[in-house]
């Protein structure tokens, strides 16, 4: 399957099946064990960052671009503390959801604001960049344009996450797709963390912090990336 094929796969899933998934997971309503443990992981992921970008005590003073940004976990509470937010997803679903739960928590505001893109066609150029668990659905090849994109909108700091590709995830993976569930609509790549590194660092960048959130069922290593 080539980019375009699972880009268009990927759309369609979190515009349909996918939203109503991570819509319930992403939220606080009642789920299933599966689902409950994976809400916890990723709110370890999100914690992660938001710890790390009020540790800096400059929050009021930067702008951050949330690539791919689903329900708005990241982008709502970063606005929340100061930040200007700019959220994307290629999703129009999760953005109006991201829109709604933004004015819920925030009252109508123009921050973040929201915009249906892929992550591919956003300009611009922002103090930070946020790609939290989107690499998931970049295989490999595609990756390291991917993240060459990114680090061209980032003028300090580059955070991603992705799933990191160790043998026993490789091995839990076939387990899945050997098995695949109603809910496994989309391929999930797993990425070696040494080529993101790598892929990083041609770009310019140097890992200045990195946290690794780790339940049964979600797994996500996060790397903070600045200018070498
Ligand atoms: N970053 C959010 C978070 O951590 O709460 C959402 C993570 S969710 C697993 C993946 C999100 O990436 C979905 O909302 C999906 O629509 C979006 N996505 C996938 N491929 C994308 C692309 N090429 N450009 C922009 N968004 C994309």
């Amino acid at each position: 399957m080539n980019v375009v094929d699972d880009k268009t796969v990927v759309r369609e899933y979190f515009n349909a099946t996918g939203f109503d998934r991570w819509r319930r997971i992403y939220g606080d309503g009642e789920v299933n064990k599966v689902q409950l443990d994976i809400r916890i992981g990723h709110q370890q992921t999100i914690d992660h960052v938001l710890g790390w970008l009020k540790a800096d005590d400059n929050l009021s003073q930067i702008t951050v671009c949330d690539a791919g940004c689903g329900v708005g976990s990241l982008s709502i509470p970063l606005a929340e503390a100061g930040a200007k937010v700019f959220s994307s997803d290629i999703s129009e679903k999760m953005v109006e959801e991201a829109k709604e739960r933004a004015a819920t928590e925030l009252g109508q505001g123009t921050n973040p604001t929201f915009s249906v893109q892929d992550l591919e066609s956003l300009s611009g150029s922002y103090h930070t960049v946020i790609c939290l668990d989107v690499l998931i659905h970049y295989p490999q090849d595609k990756a390291a344009d991917m993240i060459a994109h990114l680090s061209s909108l980032a003028e300090s700091r580059l955070i991603l996450s992705f799933a990191p590709k160790t043998l026993a995830y490789s091995l839990l993976k076939k387990i899945g797709d050997f098995f695949p569930g109603p809910s496994k609509a989309t391929r999930a790549y797993l990425h070696r963390e040494a080529d993101v590194v790598k892929i990083l660092e041609a770009n310019g960048w140097k890992i200045e912090r990195n946290a690794m959130t780790k339940t049964r069922f979600y797994f996500s290593r996060l790397l903070e990336a600045v200018k070498k």
